[in-house]
């Protein structure tokens, strides 16, 4: 009879518990547009200056790393990169890399660098969006490979990277519950990776991506302060919070009475240089009126407005199209000192054309799973791993 009343108790105490937890989710479309826009004033009621905005931020970090049990990092193991079948090209080269953001698990993606250069140069993060369809698929897209070889003729280092459970990421399957955590922390040790190289300028780090990419820019840049550009892609909302368990499947926007969206997020880089582009058929078309002036306002407190934009393109969607990749190669020609001259045409228009196209298993660190002795095979062990390596 105790036993079973244990039972009982046990059982409503997990109820409660995982009640409160899905209480304090901000998923999707968790609110219509103009109730986004009224939090947005909420939100803005809470500061009114440099100071009172700072301090807002210390909360809405809290409140993500809070979320996404990134209170405590775990210790950054060596990286033991592996790096196979270089392919060089007259303006840049792309080779396939895996490095260990957690001891055999392993971060999978193609560094591009230019084909000549001197000294330091700067270094772009680049996490691609949900594109699971196999015949367009992840970093392997085209245009994946369009912005990555264009940056690096431009002058930059550029890792883009499988998301969590795509591609060459094992062994945690993409819908991972801890898929923020996990995702964010691989995030980090791109940084980690990139400025391993030697070669890379700590002072100029920059982060695009698309969709879900744009999730992962956003929250790369609010934790990690060595970003110095972001340039979040067809995401930034204030009424959208994520539609996968990868970008809202913590509580990453809640944490008991505080709440916060992804434009406070993404405000939280401010007074830094950030791009948000837009387009007119998803969660980002009211971007000029709703969410812009208010990011606009939050980088006004430090006097840099300057140092905030809006790419707007109202008869576009949700992708990282042509003209998507134009705006951000001229933001960061302009804030990481690229050579936009390099793939500029006479006509002033940008050229990708000598992007050498490469089918998939040309960019697989392992196309015939010959994986490393110590690979992990368990992702239960990896959350260990994040838990146990304090
Ligand atoms: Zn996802």
């Amino acid at each position: 009879m105790k036993n079973k009343l244990l039972l009982i108790l046990c059982a409503i105490c997990f109820w409660n518990t995982s009640q409160s937890q899905i209480s304090e989710l901000r998923q999707g479309n968790f609110y219509t547009v103009a109730q986004g826009k009224v939090k947005l004033t909420e939100f803005a009621s809470t500061y009114k200056d440099q100071n009172s905005w700072t301090k807002r931020t210390e909360q809405i970090r809290a409140t993500i790393r809070h979320g996404a049990k990134l209170e405590d990092l775990p210790q950054r193991c060596a990286l033991n990169p592996i790096r196979n079948n270089k392919h060089t090209y007259a303006d840049y080269t792309v080779e396939n890399v895996a490095f260990e953001s957690l001891p055999g698990f392993y971060v999978t993606g193609n560094l591009y660098l230019p084909k000549n250069f001197n000294g330091k140069i700067a270094g772009v993060v680049s996490p691609h969006g949900h594109w699971p369809n196999l015949a367009d698929y992840g970093r392997y897209r085209n245009d994946v490979q369009y912005r990555c070889a264009t940056l690096a003729k431009m002058g930059a280092a550029v890792f883009t990277y499988d998301m969590l459970g795509y591609g060459e990421s094992i062994p945690c399957l993409h819908e991972s519950p801890e898929a923020v955590r996990l995702q964010t922390w691989n995030s980090m040790r791109v940084v980690d990776f990139l400025l391993s190289l030697g070669f890379v300028d700590e002072k100029r780090l920059a982060v695009t991506g698309e969709s879900g990419g744009g999730t992962q820019s956003f929250l790369l840049a609010a934790l990690d302060d060595r970003i110095d550009v972001s340039v979040p892609v067809v995401m930034v909302a204030a009424n959208f919070f994520g539609g996968c368990v990868c970008e809202s499947g913590m509580p990453i926007h809640k944490w008991g009475n505080f709440e916060t969206n992804n434009l406070e997020i993404a405000a939280t880089f401010a007074p830094k240089p950030m791009l948000v582009i837009s387009d007119g058929d998803d969660w980002t078309s009211n971007t000029p009126e709703i969410e812009f002036p208010h990011l606009r306002s939050i980088y006004k407190l430090f006097g840099a407005e300057s140092n905030v934009e809006n790419t707007h393109l109202p008869y576009e969607v949700h992708d990282y199209g042509f003209n998507k990749r134009t705006a951000m190669y001229k933001f960061l020609a302009k804030h990481l000192d690229l050579n936009l001259k390099s793939v500029t045409d006479s006509h002033g228009l940008i050229n990708e054309r000598f992007t050498y196209l490469l089918e998939r298993p040309s960019l697989q660190v392992w196309p015939d799973k010959n994986y490393p002795k110590g690979i992990v095979s368990d992702c239960s062990d990896v959350i260990k791993k994040m838990n146990n390596s304090k």
